[in-house]
């Protein structure tokens, strides 16, 4: 079994397509019911947040600090969001008896299990993505069940949001920017980090500070902002990638409101 780590995927995990096929099956009939939902580091991308906390019902600055640890990328300081384990019972704090609770509107990581996705870097990245199964000891679903493509896996999973809402942040993850010899300012990381995550807050900041007022967004956009959480997070992107890396995905009003940028950038808490 390859080691689950990106050097050991890279060099032993069989590399699947999208048409490759695989028998997995699972379900509370298995002893290993929810066993899969303990002690496991689940990173939550933007996407994977807005869903949990509006299924929760919750404020997104409130399921943060509930449900999630923030940790920083060793390299640049990028804030990364994890789902935080009980700390007693290092059990996801939405699984219950009966499985998972948001089961609706889990997590990315959640939906693709058993598969995992690698895309490649490096002297590497010719190959392009690929897919593999992560199998562990514990889980008893490898082989049996029902065959399954990967493409068919990921369909019945309904990763498709889910996917199209990633895309244009592994873009941003992966700008040319966060190369750059400076490191990212404390404050460009904490806009950072609310923008994508915490974006009730982030609608707080578009609406109620001079935002609206420095930045042409047309009259569509401010109205679908209001209610429409994933409208709102693609103007996060482009906002972020205006200010973080100079992109043209923003335009100012006038040129002389690049002098008030500034200001617009002290969000409300
Ligand atoms: S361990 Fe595997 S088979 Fe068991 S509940 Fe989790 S995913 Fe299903
Ligand atoms: S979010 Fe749901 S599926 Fe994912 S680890 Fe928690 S309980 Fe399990």
């Amino acid at each position: 079994m390859p080691e689950l780590t990106a050097e050991g995927i890279l060099e032993s995990s069989p590399r699947m397509d999208l048409e490759t096929r695989f028998m997995f099956g699972c379900g509370p009939d298995k002893a290993c019911f929810n066993s899969c939902c303990r002690d496991v580091s689940i990173l939550l991308s933007p996407y994977d947040v807005l869903r949990l906390k509006n299924a929760l019902h919750m404020d997104s600055s409130e399921f943060l600090e509930k449900y999630t640890l923030t940790m920083r990328s060793k390299d640049k300081q990028i804030p990364v969001v994890l789902l935080r384990m009980d700390e007693q019972t290092r059990k996801c704090p939405l699984v219950r008896e009966s499985g998972c609770s948001v089961y609706a509107h889990r997590p990315w990581a959640c939906r693709m299990y058993p598969l995992g996705m690698a895309e490649p870097k490096g002297p590497d990245a010719a190959a392009g993505r690929f897919y593999f199964l992560v199998e562990e000891q514990l889980c008893k679903g490898h082989g049996a069940g029902c065959e399954h493509s990967v493409r068919e896996w990921i369909e019945s999973q309904k990763l498709d949001p889910f996917n199209r809402m990633q895309t244009p942040f592994l873009e941003l993850m992966s700008h040319p920017g966060w190369e750059a010899p400076d490191p990212m300012s404390q404050e460009k990381l904490a806009m950072y980090f609310m923008s994508l995550y915490d974006l009730d807050r982030f609608r707080r900041f578009v609406t109620e500070t001079r935002f609206l007022e420095l930045f042409e967004v047309d009259e569509e956009r401010i109205e679908a902002i209001a209610t429409d959480d994933e409208d709102l997070l693609e103007l996060a992107i482009d906002w972020l990638a205006y200010s973080l890396f100079h992109e043209k995905r923003m335009k100012l009003r006038t040129p002389a409101d690049g002098a008030a940028m500034s200001s617009a950038s002290q969000s409300p808490g």
